[in-house]
């Protein structure tokens, strides 16, 4: 089976390869006119959107990982807040997500607040 995808996928290239010879010129002349900036100007917004929302999710599934992998370090019982040490520690806070068990116990005034700074 792994034979014919190959084989496949070399007959799809070769037919790509042979399309691309036929029509270089067409595509030169393309890329000669084609005004990128225009594009850009034109879809700014877009193509902010869309690369916004990219890294968003993947710093997304980076911290979520970080999260989860806390997630299985047991808040101490009585353990105070270490920021104001005055609550009772009842969330966890990550100072960077680059080191997801290096975790901060706090009360969740101050880890909305920490949040916040992020
Ligand atoms: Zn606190």
């Amino acid at each position: 089976m792994k034979q014919t995808n190959k084989q496949t996928k070399q007959k799809h290239n070769e037919s790509q390869k042979r399309y691309y010879q036929k029509n270089k010129d067409k595509y030169k002349e393309f890329r000669k006119n084609f005004d990128f900036k225009k594009y850009y100007q034109e879809h700014k917004e877009r193509i902010k959107e869309q690369s916004k929302n990219y890294k968003k999710s993947e710093f997304v599934k980076f911290k979520n990982k970080a999260r989860n992998k806390a997630r299985q370090i047991k808040i101490p019982k009585e353990q105070l807040c270490q920021i104001c040490n005055k609550k009772l520690a009842v969330d966890r806070h990550h100072e960077d997500y680059n080191k997801p068990l290096k975790i901060l116990f706090v009360c969740r005034s101050c880890n909305k607040l920490l949040d916040n700074l992020e």
